[in-house]
């Protein structure tokens, strides 16, 4: 059930996180604030492929 998404970083476009969601749950893109090491600090990441 559960899908496997990345979590892109909004700054630098990297991919660092890569997580599970329920899709029948999560109907909206994931949004989330996570550390990013590239940019060494907090950023927005975004749900990707
Ligand atoms: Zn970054």
């Amino acid at each position: 059930m559960a899908d496997q998404i990345g979590l892109q970083c909004t700054e630098c476009k990297r991919r660092n996180y890569v997580t599970t969601v329920n899709k029948k749950k999560q109907q909206k893109k994931l949004e989330k604030k996570k550390y990013c090491k590239w940019c060494k600090a907090h950023t927005l990441h975004k749900e990707t492929k």
